[in-house]
Parts: C-alpha cells; sequence; structure tokens
C-alpha cells in the first residue's frame, strides 16, 4: 500500500471515530449495551490506526498478502482476505453481494424507456456483482420539453464504483428538475460531485436531451463529459460521433461543459455505449475499438434493434472470445420513428 492509500485509510478511520465519538456524546437513548458495543469499536479504530502508523495496515493478518481495496473502502476494519475467511464469513459475503446487486439492478429503469417518436432499446450487464455503469430516462424539467437520456460510468468496478453510482443516479434525478440543458445540468452535477464526495474516482457521462420527438425532424442537444463518443448513422449510412464536449465529472468543479446539437430524422439512429463494449480485448490485447462498433451498426442500420443490441454483444464477446465481457457494460439504441 502506498502512503497515500495508507493516508487515505488514516482519515476514512478517522472519519468514523469522529463520527462514534459524535454519536455517543449527543445520544440521549443509548443503551449500556449499545455504549458497550461503540466502545468495543472505537477500540478497533483505534488499533486499525496503529497498523496505519507502522504500515501493516491492508496486509492480511493471516497469510500476510494484501486484503482487497475495494473491501477495505467498504469497511477498513478489515484484515483478513477473501481467500483466508471462514466458510461461513464466505458464504455470508456471497449473500451480501448477491443483495447489492438486486439494489444496483433496481436501480437501473425497470420499465422499457419510452419516447414518443423513437424505437429504443437497452441492454446491460455488469462484470461483477454490481455495476458502475448507469443509464436513465431523467424526470422532465418543468419549464422545457426536452427529454433527456443519461449513460454514465464510474471508473472501477464493483461495489465502491457502485455505491458512487447510486449517489450520482440520486443527484442527477434532483438536477434535473431544475436544469433543462444537458450541459448545464452535467455541469451542475460535477460541481455537486467535487464538493460533496470524496471521490477518488471518476464518472464519464453523456447527457442527451430529444425535442419535438414527435415531429419529423427532431433537435438533439447534448453535453459529453469524457464519455465513449455516441454513434449517430444516418439513414443513408453516413456516420458521425459525439465527441466530448468536456472532461470526466468529478475532477474539478471549474470544468465547463458545452452543448452541441444535431438533429435527427426518421430512420437516423443513435447507439450509445460504455467502455465495456469499445475496450473489449481480445488475446493480442488488440481493443474492440469505435471502427469495429462502426463497421458492425452501419450495414445493419435498418435492423429490429430488438435483435441488433443482443447481435452486436455476441459479436463483441466472439471478438474477445470470451462468454462474459472483462468490464461492465450498457449499450443503448435509438431509432426515430
Ligand atoms: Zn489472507
Amino acid at each position: 500500500m502506498t502512503i497515500a492509500d495508507l493516508e487515505h485509510f488514516r482519515n476514512l478511520l478517522l472519519e468514523r471515530e469522529q463520527n462514534i465519538l459524535h454519536w455517543v456524546e449527543e445520544s440521549t437513548t443509548t443503551t449500556p449495551g449499545d455504549l458497550n458495543k461503540a466502545r468495543e469499536l472505537l477500540g478497533q479504530i483505534r488499533e486499525a490506526l496503529t497498523r496505519v502508523d507502522d504500515h501493516s495496515f491492508g496486509c492480511c493478518k493471516v497469510c500476510c498478502d494484501p486484503v482487497e481495496t475495494h473491501r477495505l473502502e467498504v469497511q477498513p476494519l478489515l484484515d483478513v482476505c477473501v481467500g483466508c475467511l471462514s466458510k461461513e464469513e464466505q458464504t455470508q459475503l456471497e449473500t451480501d453481494l448477491v443483495l447489492a446487486n438486486r439494489v444496483y439492478r433496481a436501480l437501473l429503469p425497470q420499465r422499457q424507456l419510452v419516447i414518443d417518436g423513437f424505437d429504443i432499446q437497452a441492454m446491460s450487464a455488469e462484470a461483477r456483482y454490481i455495476g458502475g455503469d448507469y443509464y436513465d430516462l431523467l424526470p422532465n424539467c418543468p419549464e422545457s420539453n426536452l427529454q433527456r437520456l443519461v449513460v454514465a460510468d464510474t471508473m472501477g468496478k464493483g461495489l465502491p464504483a457502485g455505491l458512487l453510482m447510486s449517489n450520482i443516479q440520486g443527484a442527477f434525478r434532483l438536477l434535473a428538475e431544475s436544469h433543462a440543458s444537458p450541459a448545464k445540468l452535467v455541469g451542475s452535477l460535477n460541481r455537486w460531485l467535487c464538493r460533496n464526495i470524496p471521490v477518488t474516482k471518476f464518472v464519464s457521462l453523456v447527457c442527451l436531451g430529444i425535442e419535438n420527438a414527435k415531429e419529423a425532424s427532431s433537435r438533439i442537444v447534448y453535453a459529453n463529459a469524457g464519455h465513449c463518443s455516441p454513434l449517430l448513422i444516418r439513414t443513408g449510412g453516413e456516420m458521425e460521433l459525439l465527441a466530448p464536449t468536456g472532461a470526466i465529472i468529478g475532477v474539478r468543479d471549474d470544468f465547463e461543459y458545452l452543448e452541441v446539437e444535431t438533429s435527427m430524422q426518421s430512420g437516423d439512429l443513435l447507439i450509445l455505449y460504455t467502455d465495456g463494449i469499445v475496450e473489449a480485448m481480445n488475446q493480442d490485447r488488440d481493443e474492440f475499438g469505435e471502427k469495429r462498433l462502426m463497421d458492425f451498426i452501419q450495414p445493419r442500420r435498418a435492423h429490429d434493434l430488438k435483435t441488433l443490441l443482443p447481435d452486436l454483444i455476441t459479436h463483441v464477446k466472439a471478438f474477445a472470445l470470451t462468454p462474459q465481457l472483462a468490464d461492465d457494460y450498457i449499450v443503448m439504441a435509438l431509432r426515430k420513428r
């Protein structure tokens, strides 16, 4: 573990200690049993802090291998690696992860996304029990008729990424009601994230607004915060990439996001996706990449979306020679009717 990692965990532990001390002082309804448990916990925190001081923090006390960082992020008092857990503890961990997966899946839209005038399909899978990718149709802003979609990706995988994403999902839904413009919404989310969450992982996302969805030509506005460029394919086969209009979010609160405008006519197809698709790797460590994505989608641009997306996933898996992709992924297709 690096000095910076140790400092990070020292701060987590100190914050926990402060919170418990505060709770013990303030609470008027604490039972003697609870107080004893709190004292026991404070003792464990102090013991963990001494391990930070002598740099043995993060080493498994049984086998001396590193304790998994993603577990320490959630519970910095852990001192045993997964491999050294007892059978019962391993079973408990499995159960917790299955539960975490249910919570995560509940955050993704439960129903088919509906925008009148468009056909929409989405597919997603997480590499571990819980994913860091997210997509949603946001609640409308009262003074605007823009319908907004978001696809986001947290750096990293597993529980910490999933927990950060569930925070972002909540913030997005709240902020969406007061900012119509995708660029303003993304800027505001970035400020919220930088100021409120001690983030060590960053988030890339695309927020897309659709206006006049039912008319012959729909206006599309978008802000792309360091995310994979969505692919827009016209009925004639011409392709455009909706490139980033700003940096990933969570780094600095003064980053600005530009808004870019385009339009979609009947038959035009838009593919939004996360890096689990384009960064899928074959045995030669070649990535699937934008070019292969374009080559696959372009001749199939008129296919039914219900078969196009599963076909794409099968194609990416065949490229990577794997029954399961290594990273979380989301892929979403929108076609104007
Ligand atoms: Zn161990």
